[in-house]
Parts: structure tokens; C-alpha cells; sequence
């Protein structure tokens, strides 16, 4: 571990930003910044996850006008500071998504492999976080290029070479300073439910009365899959204006009611406690059948911006109560 001291280290960003496109907690939420003045975090972690950089909320895959078809190049690359080990994790997730072997994304894949993860620690997780449930935890650095540790006026800093190069000559001994109780403390203040073997269990649940009950309160919002940081689903449309054409990827959400309407009028997941069950077997059944992963980071955005309270952790703990 390496000691950085933090006035220079944002100096050293705002250097940086000539080269790349840089992103940073902003307040509530996470976005680009120019300045490093900009960084700024009102809770522990943002609303809108870093999934936005990767798979932005709308997006043009091709342009076209009386069959001249333009594809935007994207040569960006990336900076993503501060981001937290849960959202980390789920940018890994979403790569098992997205750079498969059979169906590569190209607009996901040119993005994301041009890009640094540089994570923060929690130091003191929200009582919504439960990444302690999915192997992580609040000082988890594998699933970043850097994992940073805010100690007031510098930071303590691992990493690998493609991150650690970008602070060349501002590094210094740690001095051996020790994180291990720090980091006991952050992982004990997480209360995280048993989720082991929920994958088995959920295979024989499709038909139980549990999800009638558990989507009871949910209005449909969607809100719990546009945050969700490992929520992937997309629609593609066309759209013209002014005699320009593109056909677009905007974000969707299983939680819709008319996600799943055919064109016949025939919808398979009408009832919300369907889309409810879906959306719960995606993440604990289907995500780990396909890539041995849960596919929940317990970010606990979920949780802490449904307007009527719904908690995925207490849908977890009632499922392995069944
Ligand atoms: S945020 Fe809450 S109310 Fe909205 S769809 Fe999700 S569970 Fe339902
Ligand atoms: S399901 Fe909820 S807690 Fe899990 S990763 Fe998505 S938003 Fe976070």
C-alpha cells in the first residue's frame, strides 16, 4: 500500500481530464466532472450507479438516413474516481453480460476497456449496504483497477500498474500504517442476511404465494431497476426528427407492466407479483445458473429509494424462511 496526499492527487485528475472523460460522485449523484472542484459525495454512496458510463440511459447504435447508416465511433477513455467496491463488483457483473464470448456488445466492450476503476472504501457503510452477503465488503479492492482509503488529508492507495501509473512520482511509504481494524469495523457495522443456497431454493418457488405478498406495497415504479447498479434490460427503438434517424438503446425495466406485452395484447407478466418474482429470480436464480454469481451487489439503493419501502433484504430473508 502506498500513501498520496490528496490536494496533489486531485491535481493530478485535473491534469488528467485532458486525456480522459473522467467521472466522480457530484452530490447525489455520480457524473462527469471538469473539475476536480465538482467531486463532492452527499451520502455514502450516489443515487445513480457508474453502470450509467457503460451502459448510458439512452444511446444511438446507428444513425441512418435513405440507407446511409452511420455507426458513432467512441474512442473515450475513461477515469471512473470513487466509486464504491459494491458498484465495482457490479461493473464485473455487467461484463459477464456484455463481453460474452458468443454476443459481444461493441459499444458496451469500447467503453469498458478503456476505462480505470479507481474504488473508495467504505469507512462507514450506509445501513442499507449488505455487500457483506455476495463474498464483498466494504474494503474490497478486487474487482477495481485502484481501491483508495480516505485518512483526512491524503489517501492510502493500492492498485494495479494501468491505475497506479496515473499517479507516477506522488506516491509515498505508507509508513506501515495499519487498516485492518478499520476495515473490521466497517464489515462488523453491516448486519447482511443469509442469502447461501437461495439459487436452489427460489428453482422450486415459482409457483408460491410469497410474491403476492412481497409485491403488495411496489407501485411499479421501476425505480429499484434504473438504480440498480447490475440491472441491465434495454428496449431499442427508432426514432426520427428534422429528418435524422437513429435507432437508439434506452434503459427498460422488468418491473413495467408492459415490459413483457406482445404484439398480440397477450402479456405473460402482467400481475406485479410476477414481474416482482422476476425481477428476485433474475438476480438469485437465473444470474446464478448463467455465471455462478448472484446477481445483487448490496448496494442497497434498492432499498433506500422505493418510495414504499419495499427491502429486497427482507424478501431474501422470507424466501429462505419458506
Ligand atoms: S422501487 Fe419499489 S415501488 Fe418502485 S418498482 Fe421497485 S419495488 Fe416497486
Ligand atoms: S438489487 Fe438492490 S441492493 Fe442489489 S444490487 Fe440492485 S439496487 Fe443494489
Amino acid at each position: 500500500m502506498k500513501k498520496i496526499d490528496k490536494k496533489r492527487l486531485f491535481e493530478r485528475l485535473n491534469n488528467l481530464i485532458k486525456d480522459y472523460v473522467v467521472y466522480a460522485p457530484k452530490g447525489k449523484d455520480f457524473g462527469k466532472i471538469e473539475d476536480t472542484s465538482e467531486i463532492k459525495r452527499e451520502s455514502i454512496n450516489v443515487r445513480l450507479s457508474p453502470k450509467q458510463v457503460f451502459l448510458p440511459q439512452e444511446e444511438a447504435l446507428f444513425t441512418f438516413k435513405q440507407g446511409d447508416i452511420k455507426v458513432p465511433e467512441n474512442n473515450e477513455k475513461y477515469i471512473l474516481f470513487g466509486i464504491r467496491p459494491c458498484d465495482a463488483k457490479a461493473i464485473a457483473l455487467l461484463d459477464k453480460n456484455f463481453d460474452t464470448k458468443d454476443f459481444p456488445d461493441p459499444y458496451y466492450i469500447d467503453r469498458r476497456k478503456n476505462s480505470i476503476l479507481i474504488a473508495e472504501a467504505c469507512i462507514e457503510p450506509e445501513s442499507t449496504c449488505f455487500c457483506t452477503a455476495f463474498g464483498s465488503g466494504p474494503f474490497e479492492s478486487k474487482d477495481a483497477d485502484a481501491l483508495i482509503i480516505d485518512r483526512g488529508d491524503y489517501y492510502l492507495i493500492d492498485g494495479n500498474e494501468k491505475a497506479l501509473s496515473l499517479f507516477d512520482g506522488l506516491l509515498e511509504d505508507d509508513g506501515g500504517e495499519k487498516i485492518l481494524e478499520l476495515k473490521k469495523k466497517a464489515e462488523d457495522s453491516i448486519k447482511s442476511p443469509v442469502v447461501e443456497g437461495i439459487d436452489k431454493k427460489l428453482s422450486s418457488m415459482i409457483d408460491d404465494p410469497i410474491w403476492d405478498e412481497v409485491s403488495r406495497k411496489c407501485i411499479t415504479c421501476g425505480a429499484c431497476t434504473y438504480l440498480c447498479p447490475t440491472c441491465y434490460c434495454f428496449d431499442i427503438q427508432d426514432v426520427g426528427k428534422d429528418d435524422k434517424y437513429m435507432r437508439e438503446r434506452v434503459w427498460d425495466s422488468c418491473m413495467f407492466t408492459v415490459y413483457t406485452l406482445e404484439a398480440s395484447g397477450h402479456n405473460p407478466r402482467k400481475e406485479k407479483e410476477k414481474r416482482m418474482r422476476q425481477r428476485v429470480m433474475h438476480k438469485f436464480n437465473y444470474y446464478p445458473f448463467l455465471y455462478d454469481e448472484y446477481g445483487c451487489v448490496g448496494c442497497g439503493r434498492c432499498i433506500k429509494y422505493c418510495p414504499v419501502n419495499v427491502d429486497i433484504r427482507k424478501i431474501i430473508t422470507k424466501i429462505m424462511e419458506v
